[in-house]
């Protein structure tokens, strides 16, 4: 398609020197000498031309591509919305993957595994993640049918995709990210489990248990279960439930690996059963795929929607939120026709079912904006109120879609037919990312996590170090304090420490509002999810914090709690906890 030219009056995007950093380093396009051959400006222009021609080929869209392409590049450099990294990087290039998630199958033959390993390289290179179930492999010490060996087990390929993983990021513009995904009842679970225990161990890879519903009845019931052969489901061995349980429990305290997915749970969303049971994530968890589909994200910046009035009061504009929903939907929708995959098969199933994942980013500085404690039932009602809009919005904006452009090809045996609902454009269209650069090009917090700090250092460029404040932070202390001496103590407390905690001279309620990742309880780390992931059709991003002076029973109680808020996955984060790992020699190290 042809892209149109750049317009001589585009407005600059403004650009805080950490994005600028990022933005040169890694997304804008270099020549053979590794040197930027556009702009920031061009590389938005870019990727705004190049999704908005899309719409040229639909008779009854109500856009003409170059306003579009304007709108587009409008919504990007002011921060509202950006779509995900590899459609920051590659659209309107001739490598054009465009999707940041995608899972793969893994099937138990020598052909099938190696075929999945070279999908994944092909995956890494343009800049996408992969999640894999190893389920389907036959356990170690099972027999191999043509040569009367024995066979390895999961474990030891996904050595052999960690060591893939490693050699292919050397070349790539991004970290190669794996999720590794194996049943509760394999019977290799438990070198799954530990597989992790020595330093730098499948350090390409994120672990997460599978478990079923049936699994965590046996646990509260106090019951053994069965280990199966994922071949022909004959038992092979026997596990007590709390004993597993506890040992997932064990080793998030002392490590944080491996993570827990609900798979029930994520198949009850299931939108089309028809298509096959869900059974791995991407690599962060917050989207879980079919074989290999694929799903593009992008995230709605909520703190760019705070605006405040004459009187300094700040309110959220959702009007103006619920149109930017409209237009992160059209073009994320335009993000699966332009992109360009790395497969057929994939592209196959990404046309059948048009998954795309808008969410948010930027909620903890809009909660400090408008002066809301992270950790209180405000927030979560807010939460779940900007949510719900985000997500009802969303699927108006997928109706309208399917009625200019023709329903997702698989609607007619989707949950939403059954439900006498849609027809829509898009199975599903919420997911919350992580946001890990996005947020820091749109200069905001990531995705729907507390701050990590209120303070942060940032290298400049003759190897000096400066620690600048949170700027939402810095302008309520110069708005509410009227002290200049406080203001200043307070503001020196938080470039010292990064948080506000013992600040001797802060009024009470400024030490609630801006509280830190570690100040905020694991519980209501918690709620935050459950409250977000009531409203969004795939999962979402969260990592559960807890102070190093945690126990295991503290994570056991927030598992079990997670199970029944109903999220459908939980990663945890003892403070500290990395550094306990063991570092060890000999077999695997
Ligand atoms: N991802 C990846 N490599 C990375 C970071 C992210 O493959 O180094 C993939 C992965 O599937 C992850 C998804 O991108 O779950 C979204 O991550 P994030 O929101 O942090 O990406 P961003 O768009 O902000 O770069």
């Amino acid at each position: 398609t042809p892209l149109f030219p750049m317009p001589a009056d585009l407005e600059q995007p403004e650009l805080n020197s950490n994005a600028e950093t990022v933005l040169v380093k890694r997304y804008l396009r270099k020549d053979e000498e590794g040197l930027a051959k556009e702009t920031p400006t061009e590389l938005f222009w870019r990727v705004a031309s190049s999704i908005a021609a899309e719409e040229a080929k639909y008779e009854k869209s109500p856009w003409k591509p170059e306003d579009l392409a304007r709108t587009f590049y409008d919504m990007m450099i002011n921060g509202l919305f950006l779509p995900n990294s590899p459609t920051l990087m590659n659209a309107g290039t001739p490598l054009g993957q465009l999707a940041a998630c995608f899972v793969l199958p893994v099937p138990d033959s020598i052909e099938g595994i190696f075929d999945s390993l070279k999908h994944a390289a092909l995956i890494h290179k343009s800049g996408g993640g992969t999640g894999f179930s190893f389920s389907r492999l036959r356990p170690a010490g099972a027999r191999v049918g043509t040569t009367g060996g024995i066979a390895s087990g999961p474990l030891s390929f996904m050595r052999i995709f960690n060591t893939a993983t490693e050699q292919i990021k050397q070349g790539g513009v991004r970290r190669g990210a794996n999720m590794g995904i194996l049943r509760v009842d394999h019977p290799d679970i438990i070198e799954f489990i530990t597989a992790k225990e020595c330093e730098g161990e499948f350090n390409n890879f994120n672990l997460s248990v599978a478990l079923t519903q049936e699994f965590m009845e046996q646990v509260e019931a106090g019951e053994s279960y069965e280990l199966y052969d994922p071949r022909d489901g004959r038992v092979r061995g026997r596990l007590e439930a709390a004993q597993v349980f506890d040992m997932l429990v064990q080793k998030a305290w002392a490590s944080g690996d491996p993570g827990i997915i609900f798979l029930d749970r994520i198949n009850r969303d299931n939108p089309t059963p028809a298509q096959g049971e869900i059974e791995a994530t991407n690599p962060c968890g917050e989207q879980p795929l079919l074989p290999y589909e694929a799903c593009n994200l992008g995230s709605v910046n909520l703190a760019s929607f705070v605006t405040e009035d004459e009187k300094g009061v700040q309110t959220l504009n959702t009007e103006h939120l619920a149109e930017v929903v409209h237009l992160a939907v059209r073009f994320l929708d335009d993000v699966i026709d332009a992109s360009i995959y790395p497969l057929d098969d994939i592209a196959e199933m990404v046309h059948k079912n048009r998954k795309i994942g808008l969410g948010v980013m930027g909620w903890a500085d809009c909660l400090y904006a408008l002066g809301i404690p992270y950790d209180s039932e405000e927030a979560l009602e807010l939460g779940e109120e900007i949510m719900d809009l985000v997500q009802r919005e969303s699927r108006i904006a997928s109706r309208l879609l399917a009625e200019e452009r023709g329903a997702f090809p698989t609607y007619e045996e989707s949950v939403y037919k059954k439900r006498g609902e849609g027809p829509y454009r898009n199975a599903t269209t919420t997911t919350i990312a992580p946001t890990g650069t996005l947020s820091i090009l749109a200069g905001c917090s990531s995705g729907i996590e507390p701050c990590f700090a209120l303070s942060f250092t940032r290298n400049v460029l003759d190897g000096e170090k400066l620690v600048e404040v949170n700027p939402v932070f810095a302008r309520f202390v110069e708005r509410t304090v009227s002290d200049p001496a406080q203001q200043q103590a307070i503001l020196d407390h938080v470039r010292r420490t990064g948080r506000l905690k013992d600040c001797p001279d802060a009024p009470e309620d400024l030490e609630r509002v801006f509280r830190t990742a570690m100040d905020v309880s694991p519980w209501s780390h918690l709620a935050m999810q459950a409250a977000f992931q009531r409203f969004t059709d795939n999962a979402v991003s969260k990592t559960v914090n807890l102070p190093n002076e945690a126990t295991e029973d503290d994570i056991r109680e927030i598992y079990l709690e997670a199970y029944r808020q109903g999220v459908k996955g939980v990663t945890v984060y003892r403070d500290g906890s990395k550094t306990g790992q063991v570092l060890c020699t000999g077999e695997g190290a």
